[in-house]
């Protein structure tokens, strides 16, 4: 039985010249030139001065945040709807998080509800240290106007662009609008180094300290000699060979991303209790996942169904604020609960770039038999 996996890696083939030229070089440990190319493409392609890789997108948002200061006793605003690596990093670093709804238009922050929430830390005489805003597969948050409410209390803004690298808003990069702007390079984003990161921000300076706090600030002495604590949050030279061959085919999968959501939407847009993840008019994302959302609530059977024909299915996120580690955290929303609404009926897509239209037109009949939809048993 075929396999339809979520989002697989896809590799172009150029990886091995540079893997090669590490092992050739006996340059394995890390730093080294790829290391530095991969930064400068990263660089180069978000329109910013400096970009710093990491092991992890997890550990680059720790840094961003050690950068901001984010201490014991603060506050750190977050979308609730994400992964749990989004606001871990701030748990670290003994920070209370503040989990914030998402809206219908990007399934991203509301900007309304971020302002109530904002209105009543005010209120209270504690505002956050940082605003955590997700760009939620591939697909920008409602960015300018969170931007805009953030900075009227001066709050920092980190940008979550873990799943959304090469997406844009209003032509701009995503990632590059807030303070700082991280990605993932896991193994199943939209491209990959097998694990890894990445940190870009507005001030080179900012960046050129995170390099510094990610080789275990250590100074530049001929010594060992620390004034503060740092992490080992490296990339690999081999890794970062992998991926400087896989940021020259980004602009090749996201295209590709966008038509498997386009040819899902064929097969599957005429149907009435189906609808797809929305863009917002401004956004031009890199559907990294093809997401929809059902009229009926989904039962985590018909994903076990999906699943044993080989159609690797998974709902949205849980929203973190229902998550039992968060049970004693404060949630605001504007408009009632929408992100546990999005969770209870939503559905990832296989969305893997080596997908063919065949493989698109046989789940898209399979996630139309399954009884997530029609509500009625399975029979083959
Ligand atoms: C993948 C992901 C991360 C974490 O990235 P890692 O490289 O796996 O540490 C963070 N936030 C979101 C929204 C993600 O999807």
């Amino acid at each position: 039985m075929k396999k339809y996996l979520l989002s697989p890696p896809h590799m172009s083939g150029e990886e091995q010249i540079y893997i090669e030229q590490a092992f050739k070089d006996n340059w394995i440990a890390p730093l080294g030139p790829n290391v530095v190319e991969f930064e400068k493409k990263i660089a180069e392609y978000n329109g910013v001065e400096d970009c710093l890789v990491t092991s992890s997108g997890t550990s680059a948002i720790h840094l961003a945040l050690r950068l901001l200061g984010v201490t014991h006793g603060d506050t750190v605003f977050c979308s609730t709807f994400t992964f749990i690596a989004s606001i871990n990093p701030a748990i670290y670093l003994g920070a209370k998080p503040v989990f914030i709804d998402s809206d219908y238009e990007t399934w991203g922050m509301c900007p309304k509800s971020l302002e109530k929430a904002l209105q009543a830390a005010k209120n209270n005489g504690k505002l956050p240290k940082v605003i955590i805003v997700v760009h939620l597969y591939g697909q920008s948050a409602q960015i300018e106007d969170i931007i805009s409410i953030a900075s009227k209390y001066g709050i920092p803004v980190i940008e979550d662009a873990a799943e959304a690298l090469g997406a844009e808003y209003n032509g701009k990069k995503l990632g590059t609008f807030g303070e700082f702007g991280i990605f993932s390079f896991n193994g199943n984003k939209i491209i990959t180094t097998s694990g890894g990161g990445a940190l870009i921000g507005k001030s080179k300076s900012a960046i050129q300290r995170a390099r510094f706090l990610s080789s275990q600030a250590k100074e530049d002495k001929p010594y060992y000699y620390h004034k503060e604590i740092g992490y080992n949050y490296r990339l690999s030279n081999v890794l970062a060979g992998i991926g400087i061959a896989q940021m020259n085919v980004l602009d090749q999968r996201i295209a590709k991303k966008r038509d498997i959501f386009s040819t899902y939407k064929t097969y599957l847009g005429a149907i009435t209790d189906i609808s797809f993840m929305p863009e917002n008019i401004r956004s031009y994302g890199n559907r990294w996942l093809t997401t929809l959302l059902f009229s009926k609530e989904i039962k985590d059977s018909s994903i076990c169904i999906l699943n044993e024909r080989g159609i690797e299915t998974r709902r949205l996120w849980k929203p973190l604020h229902t998550q039992p580690i968060f049970k004693n955290c404060q949630f605001y929303s504007a408009t009632g609960d929408v992100s546990s609404i999005l969770y209870k009926h939503g559905m990832c897509l296989p969305s893997g770039t080596m997908l063919t239209n065949e493989d698109i037109s046989i789940i898209a009949r399979e996630v139309m038999n399954c009884n997530v939809f029609f509500n009625r048993s399975v029979s083959k």
